[in-house]
């Protein structure tokens, strides 16, 4: 018979398991048409990316949810690749061609990309191997990147699809731009922090000299580009006054009073002052007005040469300068201090400039309908469904989408202009001839939101555009999206527009959303805190089995986690405790012995046969149900509680017997239980539960692909499952109250069980004189003797009466109940205020509210006999 070694030392373990599997081609699928497909794309990971905690969850969570499948018997493809991360890459090369002192411009667009390649060649695939070190299993022949010629193919036939039907434009609008990116970025990139700021107050006099009014801005700087002043058409406090003209100061420039619904009448003076090149809003008034826009900002947020003698300034000496100028002329009413929303670029933090640029737009009110109808019918679902609601909002309020970045790291925009006669060409093939004039085109000089690119993920790695593709037509749509909620819009919500324009269907059904894992004190982690936890380090040390079931556990869909270094050690015990269990019963087999059930099972078989029955029927619904967390918790519990615990123990009786038809039972279902409970765990711990697998005798070739368990009818007893359930729970309560008394084994005892269930304890009467250290047993409905003379132990199902007085200290045990009391009263408490938690009730899977209610109840009924115990003996 095979042996496990004596300690489970994961490093010698994972690396070959997964070799092993990569060797056996596990990871691979191919579209098989006797099988149901179930298909994963991976949220690519920048090629910049090191794996951090947010990687390690949302991957375990996928690799769990695939391995299931595969073995449920789909055919489970699990896509992997990465992003090209345009913003981020591109920022990183040209921080690293600062340190060899060379530009961009030095090196033109071609240098640059060789570099940018190089770059990507290097350090481009190290979050994919650290993925590895997790054991996940994609299909590694399929790792696709963004940039790759599949997934560019793709960019650049929604790129001219768009364009052909109108839905995608050029135009001079307003655009976030980062001065420090020197790029634009999308309404999505921008975040809001709340910033101290200040309201100027700036007199602006009529041109004729009758007077002055007064409007306030957060933005000095940009008061000169002011091309009008707006106030509501029907305030009546400015009737007179539109169509006036004011004198700008600082300038020699006179703008006019218009009138425009934009403005609200009761905010500060009802007086606006319009800057069209630095406003959204403006902007719009300014078209409606036909208005001059007058750019006052350069790409590096410099004054531009409009600017009079502030040309040239940067934007917040300007500001100074300009304040100070407006105070001596007398321009300057007051300052206000004021808290205000300021955005911020995603990637470097800098304060974003509204400004007007000629840039690309996809056009998103008719994509976004669709999108939204198709959530709204639950052809895609969110888990939980509350981020529904992010979505419908956001996507209820979205604008055109800006998708052109100055950038070179990219799919290059495929617009093409003439510089003779200024036509312009959009074609996927390079235009080098003008088809109107016959000179010389050239391509657009930006690149895509690096956005537009994962948009298409979910089919353009499975080989869309071309609609007969195989695997396309087979794998796609796919099946559950796994993602943070922080990218519901980035990302979510485009692949959903984005699928169903181009292939008229919603790319998954189920969009799994998981929370941030955050570190023991509920922090975020970040670099700044330093407080990040390296996936790695961890899985060096407790392996990745242990790190997989900690991120797991205790993680409920849409909820944030808390990650601490004694989660991980208890799932590392965990590991170590099967480990155990599993040698401890390897050594107790025979070789040549028969595997599978044997005919006769006694009590004790028959209990631990319909609870394995129970957690397999329980844990493949909350898998199914995404309560990953729950199932992990359930698997655990059953191993630990139910086979470690107590079946092992109750077996060696059998073991031990001399009686070898006995003894081989037990080993019968020793082996057919533990190797169900270990396909069960599998998803959670992939490498723990194939090196035990693999040893046990009668086990296939691997776990990987063995068939999941299923519930069997034949072997669920309820009754025994629950008798003997019940059983444990007072053995385990007697054990613990003899202990905690000091009193010694080999002491044994009479022992009276008041119980309404008196056939469950009749037949454990066996054990009861083992485990229980008994006697004599009496079993009844009420216990007729003097309570005094007893020590009371209480189940929820039973109490004991146990004749050991005279061993322990009344007033000892009188506080020993009311310890218990106290500790009733504890769970009672914490259990009402969960339950009584509308938060909790509403966010918590129905099986999780429904089992603190069962325990609730419990508890509840378990005070009630320790109260009567206190007072029989009081
Ligand atoms: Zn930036
Ligand atoms: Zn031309």
């Amino acid at each position: 018979m095979k042996e496990l070694d004596k300690l489970y030392d994961p490093s010698q373990v994972e690396d070959k398991t997964y070799e092993f599997w990569l060797d056996k081609n596990y990871f691979h699928a191919e579209a098989d048409s006797k099988k149901e497909p179930y298909t994963i794309v991976i949220p690519p990971p920048n090629i910049t990316g090191q794996l951090h905690m947010g990687h390690a969850m949302d991957n375990t969570l996928q690799d769990i949810l695939i391995r299931t499948k595969r073995m449920q018997g789909y055919c489970a493809l699990w896509v992997p690749g990465t992003d090209h991360a345009s913003i981020a890459t591109e920022a990183k090369i040209v921080a690293k061609m600062k340190e060899d002192g060379v530009t961009k411009a030095d090196i033109g667009r071609d240098g640059f990309l060789e570099r940018a390649w190089d770059w990507k060649k290097q350090y481009g695939g190290r979050i994919i191997e650290q993925l590895k070190k997790l054991g996940s299993s994609c299909d590694w022949e399929r790792e696709a990147f963004t940039m790759d010629d599949k997934c560019s193919e793709a960019v650049l036939e929604v790129f001219c699809k768009l364009y052909e039907k109108g839905l995608i434009y050029r135009g001079e609008r307003i655009i976030n731009w980062c001065p420090n990116c020197c790029t634009s970025i999308s309404d999505a990139e921008v975040e809001y922090e709340e910033q101290d700021g200040h309201f100027w107050h700036i007199r602006y006099p009529y041109a004729d000299g009758s007077g002055y009014i007064e409007v306030a801005t957060t933005r000095p700087e940009t008061m000169l580009g002011d091309t009008a002043v707006a106030v509501n058409p029907d305030d009546e406090r400015y009737k007179d006054v539109v169509g006036k003209m004011l004198k700008l100061p600082l300038t020699d420039r006179e703008i006019p009073i218009i009138a425009d619904d934009y403005v609200e009448m009761d905010f500060g003076t009802g007086m606006v002052k319009i800057t069209p090149a630095h406003d959204p809003n403006d902007f719009e008034v300014g078209l409606r007005h036909n208005l001059e826009i007058i750019k006052t900002l350069t790409d590096d947020a410099h004054m531009t040469a409009d600017c009079g003698k502030y040309a040239g300034m940067d934007r917040y000496a300007a500001r100074k300068a300009m304040l100070k100028d407006l105070e001596e002329g007398g321009y300057l009413v007051r300052t206000e201090d004021y808290k205000h929303n300021v955005g911020t670029c995603y990637r470097c933090g800098t304060t974003v400039e509204p400004m007007v640029s000629k840039q690309w737009f996809v056009k998103m009110e008719p994509l976004a309908k669709p999108a939204i109808e198709a959530v709204r019918e639950q052809k895609v679902k969110f888990v939980p469904e509350r981020f529904d609601k992010t979505y419908y909002h956001w996507m209820e309020n979205i604008k055109d989408w800006c998708i052109s970045r100055q950038l070179w790291w990219g799919h290059r925009i495929p617009a093409y202009y003439c510089a003779d006669c200024g036509e312009v060409v959009v074609s996927k093939t390079a235009v080098h001839t003008c088809p109107k004039c016959g000179g010389a085109m050239r391509q657009d000089e930006d690149t895509l939101d690096t956005w537009f690119s994962s948009a298409l993920w979910p089919f353009s790695t499975l080989g869309w555009p071309d609609e007969n593709a195989q695997d396309f037509k087979y794998f796609f749509p796919t099946s559950t999206l796994v993602t943070g909620y922080d990218i519901i819009f980035f990302w979510v919500a485009r692949m959903i527009f984005s699928s169903l324009e181009h292939t008229g269907e919603v790319p998954f059904d189920t969009v799994l959303i998981h929370g941030l894992v955050r570190d023991a004190q509920g922090r975020k982690m970040s670099k700044s805190l330093g407080n990040g936890i390296d996936p790695l380090e961890v899985i060096a040390e407790y392996g990745a089995d242990a790190l997989r079931f900690t991120l797991v556990t205790g993680s409920t869909p849409g909820n944030d986690t808390r990650y601490s270094e004694e989660k991980v050690k208890s799932s590392r015990n965990f590991a170590n405790k099967l480990w155990n269990a599993a040698r401890f019963v390897m050594m107790n087999l025979r070789d040549g012995m028969e595997t599978g059930l044997p005919e006769e099972l006694d009590l004790s078989d028959r209990w631990v046969l319909s609870s394995l029955n129970s957690v397999i029927k329980e844990v493949t619904e909350n898998i199914e149900n995404y309560d990953l967390g729950l199932a992990a918790q359930k698997v655990y519990d059953f191993i630990w509680d139910v086979y470690c615990d107590w079946y092992i123990e109750i077996a060696k009786l059998r073991l031990n017997s001399g009686d070898e038809k006995q003894a081989d039972n037990a080993r019968r279902v020793l082996v057919y239980v533990l190797s169900e409970a270990l396909k069960l765990l599998h998803p959670f711990m992939p490498f723990i539960t194939e090196e035990i697998y693999r040893a046990l005798p009668g086990s296939g070739e691997s776990i990987m692909v063995s068939d999941w368990p299923v519930y069997r009818e034949e072997l669920h007893f309820a009754q025994d499952e629950e008798g003997f359930t019940n059983l444990v729970a007072l053995i385990k309560a007697i054990r613990a109250v003899r202990a905690e008394m000091g009193v010694h084994p080999a002491k044994k005892t009479r022992l009276f069980i008041e119980t309404k269930h008196a056939d469950d304890f009749n037949k454990g009467e066996a054990y009861l004189s083992k485990f229980a250290f008994a006697n004599e047993i009496t079993i009844g409905a009420a216990f007729e003797g003097d309570a005094a003379g007893n020590v009371q132990v209480v189940t929820d199902a039973a109490r004991a009466f146990i004749p050991m007085m005279e061993l322990v200290d009344k007033e000892k045990e009188l506080a020993r109940l009311n310890k218990e009391l106290a500790g009733c009263e504890k769970d009672i408490a914490a259990l009402s205020g969960k339950l009584n938690n509308p938060g909790f009730v509403a966010k918590a899977p129905v099986a999780v509210v429904e089992g603190e209610r069962v325990k609730l109840a419990k508890a509840e009924d378990k005070k009630k006999k320790v109260l009567e115990s206190i007072e029989a003996l009081s």
